[in-house]
């Protein structure tokens, strides 16, 4: 059975690309029978916080979305991320890494990749094991990652080329982005992973973690991102376009929907509707592949 799910990070106000990557993944998995669950990924130490999820599940709960199980938090899940560390250093995996903070800040948390963000080069490879108080990198074996994403088709990534060894423990006690999502979508039972475009060049370096763990690889789909009106990057008014900005705006809820499904190719016109109005009509095959952009009158 399909299990859908939508891990945002509580650091911030959802705004319309989150709302967007939500709908998509419940559709989805509403579409094909199945359950949805929601995950809240604040492992990423001070700048994650309870009060920011929780007006997070209450935003995803206005428009229609609400999981079918409990809601994971991540910082509760430690010993998952241990045992899975443990299991990793027996296969041989890890090294420590005594690169400067400021190379893991760069590759800590939720890599978006932005400009001037490198793969890790490799300098700690040949380390020996020291222990499990220091940074910890996955050693990542030669070769290509393919997948058949739901929404772009056939993807090949090289993951030694865009993320290098991925870091899966920081030196400052937290867990890393790709440890906590690899290891909770396989304890989830996960079967469809949907998220941003920006995410898209972690995925092979995600799947590599699988491998090593033994966890079944899930379906992916990578969505566009939502784009300014005239089509550059939101940016700062990303923040302004949450479903309270838009609200206090005077945009209906169910407008809002409305223009969620029309941008993920449910409807042909942007008619205001329910999240479950939508479900009939949602068809990968007919969302659209790029960036979608918010309406002027939003922005
Ligand atoms: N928590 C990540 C974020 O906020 C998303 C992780 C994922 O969907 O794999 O962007």
């Amino acid at each position: 059975m399909t299990l859908g799910r939508f891990a945002p990070s509580p650091t911030g106000v959802l705004h319309l690309g989150n709302l967007r990557t939500a709908l998509a993944s419940w559709l989805s998995a509403r579409k094909a029978g199945g359950r949805w669950l929601i995950r809240m990924e604040d492992v990423d130490g001070p700048r994650c916080r309870r009060d920011l999820g929780e007006a997070q599940l209450r935003d995803l709960a206005v428009l229609g979305l609400e999981s079918d199980g409990p809601v994971l938090w991540q910082s509760g899940r430690s010993a998952a991320y241990r045992e899975a560390l443990a299991a990793l250093q027996r296969a041989d995996r890890l090294y420590p890494c005594l690169c400067t903070r400021k190379d893991l800040q760069l590759l800590a948390s939720a890599p978006h990749l932005e400009d001037g963000l490198r793969p890790y080069p490799g300098r700690c490879r040949d380390r020996a094991w020291e222990g499990f108080d220091r940074a910890l990198r996955l050693r990542l074996p030669p070769g290509e990652v393919a997948w058949q994403d739901l929404l772009l088709g056939a993807q090949v990534d090289d993951p030694g080329a865009l993320t290098g060894d991925p870091l899966l423990f920081r030196r400052d006690g937290c867990f890393a982005y790709h440890l906590a999502v690899v290891v909770d979508d396989g304890a989830q039972g996960v079967t469809e992973v949907v998220r941003g475009v920006d995410l898209r060049s972690v995925t092979a370096t995600q799947v590599r973690l699988q491998e090593a763990l033994g966890l079944p690889r899930p379906a992916y789909a990578h969505l566009g991102l939502v784009a300014a009106p005239d089509g550059g990057r939101l940016g700062k008014r990303a923040g302004a376009l949450g479903l309270g900005s838009l609200a206090s705006q005077g945009i209906p809820v169910l407008e809002l929907v409305g223009w969620l499904g029309w941008s993920l190719g449910c409807q042909d016109r942007s008619e205001p509707c329910t999240a479950a109005d939508l479900i009939a009509a949602f068809d990968w095959a007919r969302v659209p592949k790029g960036e979608v952009r918010v309406p002027g009158a939003w922005s």
